[in-house]
C-alpha cells in the first residue's frame, strides 16, 4: 500500500462513525487472524468497530482471542445487514471478489462506503473496492495487515492478542514456513510479531495438536481405503460421502489439510480432495508446480483460489464429479508430469 492510500484510508477512518472489517466464508488462520487481528488494533482507537464473516468458526480457531466479537452473517441475517449498511468503511480481508463472502457480498456492493481489499489472491475483482492492496507475492493477508498497522506508525498498540492472530495467520498459510514464504521479509514480520509477544509455539499447538480421535479415525481412512494415485497423471485423490462423515461423526473443518497428506507423496504433482457437503460436492485441490489448479478450478469447477492451492464446487454426483474429473487428466498430462523431468 502506497502512503496517498494509506492517507486515504487514515483520513477515512477518523471520519468515519462505523468501521467494518469481513473476512471470506469457511473462515481459515489467515481470514481470522487479519480480520481480528485489525479489529483488536481499530478497537484501541475507534469506538463503533465491527468483524464478520459468512459461517461459524471452525472447533479448530474457536480459542483465538476475542473470537467470540465476530459477527456471524446467518445469525440473525437482519442484524448483520444493518451493520454493513451502516458502515462508512469496508474492509475486505483474504478475498479476491465479492463471491467469497456468498450472501453478504451484495451488500457489501450495496454499499456507498469506501471499500478497501487487503488480500493476496490473484484476480482481485478490481471494480469492486475503491482500494486495492492486492499482492500475491506476500504470503498470507495478515502479512499485509502487518505492514499496514506499521504505516501507522503506533508500535505499542500492537498487543500479544493482536501479534498472536497476526503471527497465526502467516503460520497456517505458510504451511508453518513451509511454502509460499521464500522472501526473508515473512520471516521478519514473524520474528516482529514474536518480539510483540506472539508465543509461536503455543500456536502451533494449539492448532496442530487439536485433534479428535475422530478425525484422526476419519484422516486414517481417507489414506488407508479411500486414497487412489494415478501415477501417470502424476495425480492422487481422496474422496468422503455424507455417509463417511456420517461414521466418523465428523465436524466442520475435519478435513483441513488432508488433500496434503496426496501431494506428499514423492512425485505427486496434483493432489485432490472431494467432499460430499451442503448438497453439493467440494473440491479441494493442491500443485506442486508447473499446474494451475487456480485456472483449472476457475475454469472447470466454478472456483479458483492460488496457483497451488485452489477450491471449487459440483453439483453432479460424487461418481460423476470424478468421473468428469478423470476425463480431463488426459488434457494436461504435460503440465503434470513435468513434475519428472
Ligand atoms: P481449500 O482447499 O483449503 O478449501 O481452499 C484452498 C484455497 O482455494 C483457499 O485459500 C481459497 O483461496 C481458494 N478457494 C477455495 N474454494 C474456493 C472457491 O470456491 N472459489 C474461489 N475463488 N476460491 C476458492
Ligand atoms: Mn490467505
Amino acid at each position: 500500500m502506497n502512503k496517498t492510500e494509506f492517507n486515504k484510508i487514515k483520513q477515512k477512518l477518523d471520519s468515519s462513525k462505523n468501521i467494518l472489517i469481513t473476512g471470506h466464508m469457511r473462515p481459515d488462520g489467515d481470514a481470522v487472524g487479519a480480520s481480528m487481528g485489525l479489529y483488536l488494533f481499530f478497537k484501541k482507537s475507534y469506538e463503533n468497530v465491527f468483524v464478520m464473516v459468512p459461517d461459524a468458526l471452525p472447533d479448530s480457531l474457536n480459542w483465538t482471542p476475542n473470537s467470540k466479537s465476530f459477527i456471524i452473517f446467518d445469525r440473525p441475517k437482519s442484524g448483520a445487514i444493518k451493520t454493513i449498511k451502516k458502515a462508512d468503511i469496508i474492509f475486505s480481508l483474504d478475498y479476491n471478489s465479492l463471491s467469497r463472502v456468498g450472501d453478504m457480498g451484495k451488500y457489501i456492493a450495496d454499499s456507498d462506503a469506501l471499500k478497501v481489499l487487503i488480500d493476496h489472491h490473484p484476480q482481485p475483482q478490481k471494480e469492486k473496492f475503491d482500494i486495492l492492496d492486492s499482492d500475491i507475492t506476500v504470503s498470507s493477508t495478515s502479512e499485509l495487515i502487518y505492514n499496514f498497522l506499521e504505516l501507522f506508525g503506533t508500535p505499542e498498540l500492537i498487543d500479544k492478542d493482536i501479534a498472536s492472530l497476526l503471527y497465526l495467520g502467516i503460520m497456517t498459510d505458510t504451511g508453518s514456513f513451509s511454502f509460499s514464504c521464500d522472501k526473508p521479509e515473512t520471516f521478519i514480520v514473524a520474528a516482529n510479531l514474536i518480539k510483540h509477544g506472539a508465543d509461536s509455539r503455543e500456536i502451533h499447538s494449539r492448532v496442530y495438536d487439536s485433534n479428535t480421535e475422530n478425525r484422526l479415525r476419519l484422516i486414517g481412512y481417507s489414506i488407508y481405503e479411500k486414497l487412489e494415485v494415478m501415477d501417470e497423471y502424476s495425480t492422487a485423490i481422496m474422496s468422503l460421502t455424507k455417509g463417511e462423515f456420517k461414521k466418523f461423526k465428523s465436524k466442520d473443518g475435519d478435513t483441513e489439510g488432508l488433500v496434503n497428506y496426496g501431494l506428499s507423496i514423492k512425485n505427486i504433482n496434483l493432489a485432490v480432495l472431494f467432499t460430499e457437503k451442503n448438497g453439493e460436492i467440494r473440491i479441494s485441490m493442491r500443485s506442486k508446480s508447473g499446474f494451475s489448479v487456480n485456472s483449472f478450478a476457475r475454469e472447470y469447477f466454478n472456483g479458483g483460489g492460488h496457483e497451488r492451492a485452489a477450491g471449487g464446487r459440483s453439483l453432479l454426483s460424487m461418481s460423476e464429479t470424478i468421473k468428469k474429473f478423470k476425463s480431463l487428466l488426459p488434457l494436461y498430462s504435460g503440465e503434470l508430469n513435468s513434475i519428472n523431468e
